[in-house]
């Protein structure tokens, strides 16, 4: 079984700013907060690379965003600022429970139990044509005939169940 890689793209970070809070200030690069999803406190401590550029009063919390995620850097990676001391529910989060792979390039995801995300045409009528087909009642089976369908059409999957 692969073993599923954060690619930082900052998506699920994104969506979080109504769920991660900031309850305290402990002190310099310090703070008390908490994730509404998974009710757990934890306190969260600026990594030293993110502390020049790190201001808890400005960051994007009225977008939805989770306070402690930074800005894009040059590649286009959205860092979280405390990554070393983040809640049990951010490191065990998956976005997605498989992945498809063309010529070594993402071609789409598994969300959820059944949901396609993926922009290859090819990739996306051979979902509808001869994966949903197969009855989803027995999901082990349900993803047994998903792999051998997309290996026997060029798609390398990585399962991270
Ligand atoms: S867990 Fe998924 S959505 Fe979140 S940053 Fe990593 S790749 Fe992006
Ligand atoms: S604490 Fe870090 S990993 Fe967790 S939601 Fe916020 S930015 Fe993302």
């Amino acid at each position: 079984m692969a073993e599923f890689e954060c690619t930082v793209c900052g998506r699920c970070c994104m969506g979080m700013g109504r769920y991660v809070k900031v309850t305290g200030v402990m002190g310099p690069d310090k703070y008390a907060a908490i994730h509404g999803i998974s009710n757990e406190t934890f306190y969260p401590v600026v990594l030293k690379a993110f502390r020049g550029d790190f201001d808890i009063d400005k960051k994007k919390v009225a977008m939805g965003w989770c306070p402690f995620l930074m800005d894009a850097d040059d590649e286009g990676k959205y860092y979280c600022a405390v990554h070393d001391t983040i809640p049990e529910f951010c490191r065990k989060y998956k976005c997605v429970s498989m992945r498809f792979y063309k010529s070594e390039t993402i071609a789409g995801s598994l969300r959820g139990r059944t949901t396609l995300v993926s922009d290859d045409g090819a990739l996306k009528s051979l979902w509808d044509n001869s994966v949903m087909t197969f009855p989803v009642d027995d999901y082990a089976a349900w993803k047994e005939n998903l792999k051998k369908v997309l290996s026997d059409n060029g798609y390398t999957v990585e399962d991270y169940d």
